[in-house]
């Protein structure tokens, strides 16, 4: 019989799953506690009866990703892990250190089918979504090796989380949860390339998370050259759905616009990125690009830089500038691959 991995289910679904077994919903509260405190052998689970434990062994199991490697910045507190799933593939993560606590920058799927011209997660394709239960393992195996309490988590790892929504929904109400994770939507940013379907679906959640929407460019002419998805949700649908979710949530979006040398960093670009975005209940945070091995793009010079940012934030268009972390162990935006075992081996 192939045993009941527990790890990822709901609340309900585990009191479901322990009545099966003729328990009571309060064994259901205390695995489920366990299990989010990084548990993972129902023999260390101390309040439960040897009886119960013996059935829970038998039938059931707790699945746990594993860090394969870790890379630490000499610049700053970020660490990059490069997780193995249980089925051999990997994914990456980061923690970052900030003066209010630790985030975690989570993936959603093993690689990417997006094809974002500037990003290095979309080189190879996508392989598989992530399981709910896996998104969570990211940030348990982090808390684990750091010792320290997750407080925020961003899901701007790999993948395109709109695109693995079930399981998206289940990893939020999981960090949600007050017997697990206990971290409030306002803490969980969610960002897309601009899914509108999807992003429509979202606002109607009634899950207030933070949207971050990758916007790169202020025209579907630069916006289909860099991001493909624009072909299909072009830039004024996108908008429209943006507009949606502020209804709809009352939450700031946030833009995020990485920085292209001679790309997308003109001020022409600037001019109309505030005429597109002027009255719109958001906040931009600009991206000077990482640097991508296999990509041509280069990094925008800091004077073009602070001329993009002060042409927005005349406009009165609330703008900053994203410090770089972890740029040295390539844990910045855009700079998280689908490892290949060769690789990370060096
Ligand atoms: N698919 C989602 C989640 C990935 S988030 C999304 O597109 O939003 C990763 C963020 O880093 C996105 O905003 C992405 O556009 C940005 N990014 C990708 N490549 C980058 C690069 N080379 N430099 C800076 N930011 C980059």
């Amino acid at each position: 019989m192939v045993k009941k991995n527990l790890k990822g289910l709901t609340l309900q679904e585990l009191e479901e799953f322990m009545a099966t077994l003729g328990e009571p919903a309060y064994r259901a509260r205390q695995v489920f506690k366990w299990i989010y405190k990084g548990v993972t052998q129902f023999d260390s689970m101390t309040d439960l009866p040897k009886s119960l434990i013996k059935i829970l062994n038998d039938k059931a199991c707790i699945s746990m990703i594993k860090i394969y490697k870790k890379f630490e910045s000499a610049l700053d507190k970020t660490v990059k892990y490069v997780f193995l799933l249980e089925d051999g593939n990997m994914v990456e993560g980061v923690k970052m250190e900030y003066s209010f606590g630790v985030s975690a920058c989570v993936s959603s799927q093993v690689g990417c089918r997006m094809g974002c011209a500037f990003c290095a997660s979309t080189i190879g394709g996508m392989v598989r979504n992530l399981s709910g239960g896996e998104m969570a393992d990211e940030v348990l195996a982090i808390e684990k090796d750091t010792g320290k309490k997750v407080s925020r988590v961003v899901i701007m790892g790999s993948g395109e989380p709109l695109l693995n929504y079930d399981e998206l929904i289940r990893f939020l109400s999981l960090l949600n949860s007050p017997l697990a994770f206990n971290i409030s939507f306002r803490r969980i940013t969610v960002s897309t390339c601009g899914i509108v379907p999807e992003i429509i679906r979202l606002a109607d959640e009634g899950i207030p998370v933070t949207l971050a929407v990758s916007l790169h460019a202020p025209d579907d002419v630069l916006r289909n050259r860099l991001m493909p998805v624009n072909r299909i949700y072009p830039i004024l649908q996108l908008l429209d759905a943006c507009k949606y979710y502020i209804i709809k949530t009352r939450r700031r979006i946030t833009f995020e616009y990485a920085l292209i040398s001679q790309v997308n960093d003109t001020q022409e670009c600037a001019r109309k990125l505030s005429m597109l975005l002027k009255g719109l209940l958001c906040h931009v945070n600009l991206i000077p690009l990482n640097p991508i091995r296999e990509k041509g793009f280069e990094k925008s010079k800091p004077d073009r830089v602070a001329a993009f940012e002060k042409i927005l934030s005349s406009s009165g268009i609330s703008t900053t500038v994203r410090r770089e972390m972890g740029a040295d162990i390539e844990a910045a935006c855009g700079q998280l691959r689908r490892s290949i075992l060769d690789e990370v081996k060096e």
